[in-house]
C-alpha cells in the first residue's frame, strides 16, 4: 500500500533508458554533424582557392591590356591575339570603348568592329565587374564568366573566361564525398554537374556550406556516402557509450525506485514531517496490579496508509540504517512527554533497541543527549531482541556495559523466540528477561508449554534477572505468573499500547504503592477509552 508500484518501476526505467539513448545518438549525430560541417568547411576552401586562381589570372592579363583601349584595332590587334591564345582560361578578350566592342583576340581584322555591348552585358558600365553570361558573341550557347576591367566609365578590357574551365574546376575538386559544388555570382550559379547556368535556387538548394569571395561565393553539399562513413566511425563509440551509460542510469533508477529505496525515502520524509509516533504499552506489577512502568512501541502515522504497525517498517529501516534516525526521533517524543512531569517519579520506560544500536556507542550518547537528566526520576530499560544475530560481540558488550554505567539497564526482549537464548544469556548481562508471549500457556491443560515457561522462570531466577511476561491475555495467563512469583507482566489483558495521555490516566488509575506525580494531571487530559482497563 505504502509500497512502489512495480508497474511505475519498470515503466520509469524503461523511460530513463529510451531517453537516454535518444540523448546519445543525438549527441552521436551533433558529432556526426560536427565532424561533415568541418569537413565540408575544408573543401569549400580548397574549392574557392582554386576558383579564386582562375579569376585572379584572368584579371591580371586583362589589366595587363587595359594600355590597348582608346588605341585603334589596327594598332593592337596581333598583341591582343597573342594574349588571348597564351593566357590560359579566355575563350576570348574585347577592347571596348564608348560602350562598344571594338577590338577581339579571336577577329583578325584591322577595322573597328563596332559591336555595341549585348544587353545583358550592360550591368559592367555600371559597375558590376564580372557575371554570368549564357553564351559570347561567336559561341552562343556555352555559359562563360564576362570579366570587365574598366578603364574609364565608357572604355575597358572584357574578358570570357570559358564555363568549361570553371566546371572543371568545380568538377575536380568533387570527391565521392561531396554531392555537388557550385559557384555563383549575383542570381546564377555554375555547378559541377555540367557547363550550365542555373538559377541560384536551384543550383545551390541544400547547401551545406557557402563561402564569399570577392568576385563570387562558392557552395557545396556532402554526399550520402561521406554521412555514411562518418556514420560507420562514429557509430560503434557512441553506441558501446550509450549502451553503457543507459545500461548504468537503467539500473540506477530501478533501484533509486525499488521497494526498499523508495520505503527509505519514506521513512526519511516521515521522520522530518513528525509522522511517526510513540505509543506506551503500560507494564504492570503482577502481584499488586500496579503500572510499574510502561514500554515505547512506535506507530507511523502515513498520509496516506493511516496507521502503520511497527513490524511493516521497522525491519526497512533496521535494514538501511534509518533505524538510528528513527530512535532519535523517538527519544525526542519520550522526552517531550515525559518531561511534562505527569507521571509517578520512578515509573520504567522501556525502548527498543536494533542489532545496529550494539556497533558502537551513538545510542548511548543519544540517550544521553536526548533524555539524560530525566533517567533519574524515570529510569529507562534498553531492550534488546534475541531475534536478531549480533555481528560485532564485543561491540555489542561494550554498548551494553555503557549503557548500564549511565545508569539504563537492559532487558532481553522476545526470550525464546528464536535459538540464541541461551547464548545471549552467557555472553551478555542482562537485567531483565522478557518471556516471549509464544511461552505461555494458552490453556490450563497445556503441560509443555507451562513446563518450558516454568524452566525459564526457574532459569531467570537463578541468573538474578527481573522477568517480565509479555502478551498476556487472559486472566489464566496472569494468575499461572503470579503463582510464580513473576514480577512484572505486559499484555493486553491489562493495555493495549496507548498515547501518552491515555498512559498517564491508566498511571493515575493504577499507582505504584508511595509514588505520586511529579506534575499534577493537566486537566485536559481526555479520559482512558474502556478498552484499555486491565
Ligand atoms: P516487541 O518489542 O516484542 O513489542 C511487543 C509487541 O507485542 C508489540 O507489537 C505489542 O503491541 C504486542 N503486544 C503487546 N501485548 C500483546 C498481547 O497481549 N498479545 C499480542 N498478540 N501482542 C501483544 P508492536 O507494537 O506491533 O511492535 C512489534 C515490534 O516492533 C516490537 O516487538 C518491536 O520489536 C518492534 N518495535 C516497535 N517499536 C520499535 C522501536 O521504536 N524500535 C525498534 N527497534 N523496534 C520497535
Ligand atoms: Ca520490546
Ligand atoms: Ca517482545
Amino acid at each position: 500500500m505504502i509500497q512502489h508500484s512495480r508497474v511505475v518501476q519498470w515503466l520509469v526505467t524503461g523511460l530513463v533508458v529510451t531517453v537516454t539513448l535518444f540523448v546519445v545518438l543525438f549527441l552521436g549525430w551533433l558529432r556526426v554533424h560536427h565532424l561533415s560541417q568541418g569537413f565540408l568547411e575544408q573543401e569549400a576552401q580548397r574549392q574557392r582557392a582554386a576558383l579564386e586562381r582562375i579569376v585572379t589570372t584572368a584579371e591580371e592579363t586583362l589589366t595587363g591590356a587595359t594600355p590597348w583601349v582608346g588605341r585603334t584595332c589596327g594598332e593592337v590587334n596581333s598583341s591582343l591575339q597573342a594574349t588571348g591564345s597564351l593566357s590560359p582560361y579566355f575563350r576570348s578578350i574585347w577592347l571596348v570603348s564608348h560602350g562598344k566592342m571594338y577590338c577581339s583576340s579571336v577577329i583578325r581584322s584591322n577595322d573597328a568592329i563596332d559591336m555595341p555591348l549585348p544587353a545583358e552585358l550592360v550591368p559592367l558600365l555600371t559597375g558590376t565587374r564580372e557575371m554570368f553570361v549564357a553564351g559570347t558573341p561567336y559561341v552562343r550557347n556555352a555559359p562563360a564568366l564576362a570579366l570587365f576591367v574598366p578603364t574609364s566609365a565608357t572604355d575597358g578590357v572584357l574578358g570570357f573566361i570559358d564555363g568549361v574551365y570553371l566546371t572543371e574546376s568545380l568538377h575536380s575538386v568533387k570527391t565521392n564525398d561531396l554531392a555537388w559544388t557550385a559557384m555563383t555570382i549575383g542570381r546564377v550559379s555554375l555547378t559541377s554537374e555540367g557547363p550550365k547556368l542555373e538559377s541560384v535556387g536551384v543550383a545551390t538548394r541544400g547547401a551545406q556550406v557557402t563561402l564569399d569571395s570577392d568576385h563570387f561565393s562558392t557552395s557545396l553539399a556532402g554526399s550520402s556516402a561521406l554521412t555514411r562513413s562518418l556514420i560507420a566511425g562514429q557509430a560503434p563509440v557512441f553506441l558501446a557509450f550509450g549502451g553503457i551509460i543507459a545500461l548504468l542510469l537503467g539500473i540506477l533508477t530501478f533501484r533509486h525506485l525499488g521497494p526498499a529505496q523508495s520505503m527509505r525515502r519514506k521513512i526519511a520524509l516521515g521522520i522530518k514531517r513528525n509522522e511517526f509516533k510513540v505509543y506506551y504499552q503500560p507494564v504492570m506489577e503482577l502481584a499488586t496490579g500496579r503500572c510499574a512502568g510502561a514500554e515505547a512501541l512506535m506507530r507511523w502515522h502515513h498520509p496516506d496508509a493511516g496507521l502503520v504497525r511497527p513490524d511493516a517498517f521497522i525491519p526497512l529501516a533496521e535494514s538501511n540504517g534509518l533505524i538510528i534516525e528513527l530512535t532519535r526521533a523517538l527519544l525526542k517524543q519520550i522526552r517531550n512527554d515525559v518531561a511534562r512531569g505527569a507521571l509517578p517519579q520512578g515509573f520504567h520506560i522501556a525502548i527498543n533497541l536494533a542489532e545496529r544500536h550494539l556497533r558502537d556507542t551513538t545510542i548511548v550518547h543519544d540517550i544521553e543527549r536526548l533524555y539524560g537528566s530525566l533517567n533519574a526520576t524515570y529510569p529507562m530499560i534498553a531492550e534488546i531482541t534475541e531475534r536478531y544475530v549480533i555481528r560485532d560481540t564485543a561491540a555489542a558488550r561494550n554498548v551494553m556495559a555503557e549503557l548500564q554505567r549511565h545508569g539504563i539497564e537492559t532487558s532481553l526482549d522476545d526470550f525464546g523466540a528464536e535459538n540464541n537464548s541461551i547464548g545471549y544469556l552467557k555472553r551478555y548481562d542482562f537485567n531483565y528477561l522478557k518471556i516471549d508471549k509464544e511461552f505461555l500457556p494458552v490453556t490450563e491443560a497445556d503441560t509443555v508449554t507451562r513446563n518450558i515457561c516454568d524452566s525459564i522462570i526457574h532459569l531467570a531466577e537463578r541468573l538474578d534477572m527481573t522477568i517480565v511476561a509479555e502478551g498476556v491475555e487472559n486472566e489464566m495467563q496472569a494468575n499461572y505468573l503470579r503463582a510464580r512469583n513473576v514480577t512484572y507482566a505486559q499484555g493486553y489483558l491489562f493495555a493495549r499500547p496507548i498515547a501518552f495521555d491515555d498512559l498517564v490516566q491508566f498511571a493515575i488509575a493504577h499507582p505504584l504503592r508511595g509514588l505520586t506525580p511529579v506534575n499534577p494531571m493537566p486537566a485536559t487530559v481526555a479520559p482512558m477509552p474502556p478498552r484499555m482497563a486491565g
